[in-house]
């Protein structure tokens, strides 16, 4: 089969299946719940309208779109016979390679959805904050791909210690600027208040959200939580879905790493409409951060996605949208909440949570390494650690199971945080 013809021809919306749906988002000024007008003034109006549909299960992948992803998909699913050699398991380890793609992360799958959205809506200028850079360095990409302007705030902190992902966005023609700055009234209250501050996501926020109410033809996009970015990156379990038939097998735990749950939702959706059908009882299990762990020990309720309050009020659970998690190094999971659609599937028990600590999802990682010739980004690691833990469970008790996880993206521009881990820096 030509990899091209694997490419979905629709997202898979999992809202319209679920057995209970996700509680309505709120207006944090009026408590009603939030309707398309409302969440377009912040993002374009395709994507605001996915945010909310409740009822079409499959939602077209518009053709420029697909072409764009036939460009990187679809994308490996490689059976890990190296990792299972060393691990001495039983089990059949299979993952979805999305650190193929140009950036090196499954987060294009959704930026050139929305880049696309809004070209066809007219938006000229997108706006987003980033931290460590990588739905930064994908947005800014697509953006170029469908010849609109990005302008990206940066933590100031990141900007200048972590400079190689700025100079992506910047090579991809992205404005790139630290945050706080002086270009936005934000920033400038934060600067005039303290001027060494040295930034955090929630100032990169406040600038990004101004700057797009403030600009003619500029939309505000983000790359994670939301349910519209998750719906994007179905893709991902739906090629898997015919890639597994392929194999003659169907997995029994689907694995994930999850910072506000778009890759974990991306593999997992799709096989988890199986089991609300009741013709499959496979396991998902969401791994997350031990220093950021709403979702084993977070509170459901009604919180901000943001940590500046400017998204709607989301029925999740979370840490509390001021909680500052330690700087561990998979920035890509140190997000408070965890999105509404998991939240309410965590809730009613139709998926697990783990969470794991930075030594033991780095030695998960370095053994990858070694046995798959890839290097994880740090937050794939946290997969790979759940992976490990179920792996050696099948050891003990002898069990063939399979287990499918998504390698959500590579770890070459974070070295760094190898390096520290093998100078023993990593506690
Ligand atoms: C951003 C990121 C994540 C976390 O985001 P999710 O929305 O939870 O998928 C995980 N892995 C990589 C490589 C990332 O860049």
């Amino acid at each position: 089969m030509l990899s091209e013809d694997m490419i979905p021809q629709k997202w898979y919306n999992i809202q319209a299946d679920m057995p209970v749906k996700p509680m309505p988002m709120l207006n944090p000024k009026t408590k009603e719940p939030v309707t398309v007008d409302d969440l377009s003034s912040l993002f374009c109006r395709e994507c605001s309208s996915q945010e909310l549909n409740q009822t079409d299960r499959w939602i077209d992948i518009p053709d420029e779109v697909r072409q764009r992803y036939a460009n990187y998909r679809c994308t490996p699913l490689v059976r890990a016979y190296g990792l299972e050699e060393a691990l001495g398991t039983p089990a059949h380890i299979y993952f979805k390679n999305e650190s193929v793609s140009p950036i090196g992360s499954h987060k294009l799958n959704s930026a050139l959805a929305q880049a696309y959205y809004c070209k066809q809506e007219g938006v000229t200028n997108v706006t987003t904050e980033t931290g460590a850079g990588q739905w930064g360095a994908a947005l800014s990409y697509a953006a170029k791909v469908f010849g609109i302007e990005a302008a990206v705030y940066q933590v100031k902190i990141s900007y200048e210690q972590k400079p190689y992902r700025r100079s992506i966005m910047q090579v991809f023609g992205a404005l790139v600027t630290p945050s706080p700055s002086m270009s936005t009234r934000a920033g400038k209250d934060i600067l005039t208040r303290t001027p060494n501050h040295q930034g955090s996501l929630g100032t990169a926020i406040s600038e990004a959200v101004e700057l797009a109410r403030m600009t003619p033809g500029c939309k505000y996009t983000l790359g994670s939580v939301m349910n519209h970015v998750t719906l994007h990156q179905t893709v991902i379990g739906l090629e898997a879905e015919k890639q597994m038939e392929l194999t003659g097998e169907y997995p029994d735990i689907v694995i994930g790493c999850f910072g506000g749950g778009s890759n974990f939702g991306g593999i997992a959706f799709p096989f988890m409409r199986h089991n609300f059908s009741g013709e499959r009882n496979t396991r998902f299990i969401a791994a997350e951060p031990a220093s950021c762990p709403k979702l084993t020990q977070g509170k459901f309720e009604y919180d901000f996605g943001d940590e500046a309050g400017y998204t709607p009020l989301l029925p999740m659970y979370t840490l509390g949208h001021d909680f500052q998690p330690s700087n561990i190094h998979a920035g890509g999971l140190r997000y408070h909440g965890a999105g509404t659609i998991v939240s309410q599937l965590l809730k009613d028990g139709y998926m697990e949570a783990v969470d794991l600590e930075q030594t033991e999802t780095f030695k998960a990682g370095c053994l990858f390494a070694k046995t798959e010739g890839i290097i994880p980004a740090p937050e794939s690691c946290h997969a790979i650690a759940a992976v490990i833990r179920e792996a050696e469970k099948c050891k003990e008790t002898g069990e063939e199971k399979t287990i499918l996880f998504c390698l959500s993206g590579h770890g070459l521009i974070d070295m760094t945080a190898y390096d520290q881990y093998l100078a023993g820096n990593i506690h």
